[in-house]
């Protein structure tokens, strides 16, 4: 289910991008045209969209996708608390896939946990 909320979506981005490239590659085309050879523009706006989505292609290869959602069935109750050493905001975990999960972020870094894991 959130599979497929997260493809319509990245499908609607990639829509965005590919309409977006297109008027910059029709606005290139033809305030080219008017001053170039028609072939070299031609020639420019094909390279300069293969550069673009070969870029964009790379771009989405770094983002790391997210975790698959656990069944409901295989999660834990758990009594962790966390504290940020940056700013000390705590939290309290009560569910967590397994016993000894990762721990949750605040201020861009990993929480430390206070409650000690029995
Ligand atoms: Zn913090």
């Amino acid at each position: 289910m959130s599979e497929m909320r997260a493809e319509s979506k990245r499908s609607l981005s990639d829509r965005a991008v590919n309409i977006g490239l297109l008027v910059l590659a029709l606005t290139g085309l033809v305030a080219g045209a008017l001053l170039a050879d028609v072939f070299e523009v031609l020639v420019a706006v094909v390279i300069g969209y293969s550069v673009l989505r070969l870029g964009l292609a790379m771009l989405r290869n770094l983002a790391r996708p997210l975790p698959e959602p656990p069944d409901p069935g295989i999660l834990r109750k758990v009594k962790l608390e966390y504290r940020c050493s940056i700013c000390g905001a705590e939290v309290r975990m009560t569910v967590a896939p397994d016993e000894d999960p990762e721990p949750p972020r605040h201020c861009q870094d990993e929480m430390d946990l206070v409650t000690p894991i029995e």
